[in-house]
């Protein structure tokens, strides 16, 4: 299912895509949006932004310092696979912008304070409500999920932000935020917190830039808790006060209390990256109401618009079709593929062969179907003349590859792309395209260029290397009866064997 709509698509889109590819042939001189980008190996990139609900070709305010904000983890519970695929999505842009040339500056936030069990203000404190349960600090709550988290961006081969940075160590920058949205008008001191005046802002239509729904209807059917010294029910906390058991509080111009989780990102987006940021990515979920939050705040303060691409990525649904979420009380983590044997990057590539924009069906059996492209790929990087000089033929497949990415981010594309070079290049019996295969890496992070080492380093046990060899024996004589009761028990002892069309085969050690 689209995420967002696809009866939400442009004419302007519509336009685009009736003009064919987006790959411009070399040499052709660059036009129009794509004019300043330098060199001829550069291509134009698109991507959907929700503000304009359409496909628009990216261009950067400066090439060489894209700005980039995506939203992080709220860490009071152990992230999701849900979750790992936004932080997957996030780096995948990044990557494929890096693909294309451009210098990226990735920043994201921890939120460690002020996140509600509802996003709209109402609940209680989600890491305070995990550290009343489990007899722990807020601090010792967030500083272990926040490990937790950290060392699952590295098991997924997810590169780090330049900046990662929590909420409750930019307390100064929200309270200077929230000053400066006092002075302009746009907020409120009433007795229970500093609220944002949304009516006030979004004036007689009152419509959202992202959802493009009224007040009402976004939050029709909603009950809102709604403080008796707000304004308006849809008005927000940009600063909480008088809430004498909430266990984190600062001092600040109008009493002691805590921030909104709105005011966190803005603050820190526009501290790291400036007050107009090229990109800003999350979930489909931020879209009505903290994405809205976060460029009501900012362009409230700084009169300049917040965001120049606002980019969102669809769920990870179960089987049944419902969002994996931490609510649900049970949700897959990656210590599930773990111990179901399964490589971790296979979720990698599992989260690449759907679109961005298309929710994805998450259970164990698809990651493994999945996993078997991974070891396909790591098979080819066993045998392949990592020395040699590409041939001239894979310089096509560069250029569908980048296509791909270039069209909204298509990494399903990309990837059928990767595997037909590979398939390619066994029928052929030419094999050389490591050079290209690694590039492609840079994007799809599955550590191919690791495995290219690995396994020329890889010493095989001796009585492995018997079982492979009374198997070449048996596929000599054609005893396929033999040769397949010989892959059995290689498997039993944890190596894959992959038979080409060639008649040789590749052998190699499964992940656990
Ligand atoms: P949270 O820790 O709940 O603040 O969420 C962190 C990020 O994960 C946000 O960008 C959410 O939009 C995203 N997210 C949450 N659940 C899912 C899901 N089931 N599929 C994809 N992304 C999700
Ligand atoms: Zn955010």
């Amino acid at each position: 299912m689209a995420i967002v709509s696809d009866a939400a698509t442009t004419s302007s889109e519509e336009q685009r895509r009736a003009a064919g590819p987006q790959v411009w042939p070399p040499g052709t001189q660059l036009v129009g949006g794509s004019a300043n980008l330098k060199g001829s190996s550069l291509r134009p990139f698109f991507i959907y932004n929700s503000l304009s609900r359409s496909v628009e070709e990216f261009i950067a305010l400066d090439r060489d310092r894209v700005t980039y904000y995506s939203c992080g983890p709220t860490v009071y519970l152990r992230q999701h696979l849900g979750n790992m695929r936004s932080y997957i999505f996030a780096d995948t842009l990044k990557r494929a912008l890096e693909f294309n040339g451009y210098a990226v500056r990735h920043v994201m936030n921890i939120t460690d304070v002020g996140h509600m069990t509802s996003d709209e203000d109402a609940g209680e404190d989600k890491v305070e409500k995990t550290a009343r349960a489990e007899g722990r600090s807020p601090q010792e709550v967030a500083h272990f999920y926040r490990d937790l988290f950290l060392a699952d961006l590295n098991v997924l081969n997810i590169e780090m932000p330049e900046v990662i940075c929590a909420a409750s160590d930019h307390i100064a920058d929200m309270i200077a935020l929230i000053a400066r949205i006092l002075e302009r008008g746009f907020a409120y001191v009433a007795h229970s917190g500093v609220y944002f005046d949304v009516e006030k802002y979004r004036g007689a239509n009152r419509r959202g830039r992202l959802s493009r729904q009224s007040l009402d209807e976004q939050h029709a059917g909603q009950r809102l808790e709604h403080a008796p010294d707000k304004k308006s029910p849809h008005d927000f906390a940009l600063w909480v006060l008088n809430q004498p058991t909430h266990l984190m509080q600062w001092d600040s111009p109008w009493g002691r209390g805590y921030p909104g989780w709105h005011i966190e990102c803005s603050a820190m987006a526009m501290k790291y990256l400036g007050a107009t940021i090229d990109i800003h990515s999350g979930g489909i979920d931020h879209v009505p109401i903290h994405h809205e939050n976060e460029i009501a705040q900012s362009e409230s303060a700084t009169g300049r618009p917040f965001v120049r691409y606002f980019v969102h990525h669809a769920f990870l649904v179960g089987m049944e079709g419902a969002k994996i979420s931490k609510s649900a009380g049970k949700f897959p983590v990656l210590e599930d593929l773990i111990r179901a044997r399964v490589n971790p990057l296979a979720f990698r590539l599992f989260c690449l062969s759907a679109k961005y924009r298309s929710e994805l069906v998450f259970s164990i059996d698809a990651v493994r179907a999945a996993e078997r492209n991974l070891y396909y790929l790591y098979g080819f990087a066993a045998s392949a003349p990592v020395e040699e000089a590409d041939s001239p033929w894979t310089q096509a497949y560069r250029e569908r590859f980048q296509a791909a990415l270039n069209d909204d981010l298509n990494t399903p594309e990309a990837l059928a792309v990767v595997l037909e070079m590979v398939n390619k290049a066994y029928r052929d019996n030419d094999r050389r395209i490591c050079g290209t295969l690694k590039q492609f890496d840079r994007v799809l992070g599955i550590r191919l260029a690791e495995q290219f080492e690995y396994l020329k380093r890889l010493k095989v046990p001796a009585d492995i290397q018997a079982l492979i060899d009374e198997r070449a024996q048996a596929r000599s004589k054609k005893d396929f009866g033999r040769s397949d009761e010989l892959r059995m028990q290689l498997q039993a002892r944890g190596w894959e064997a992959k038979d080409n069309r060639d008649g040789t085969s590749e052998y190699m050690p499964r992940w656990n």
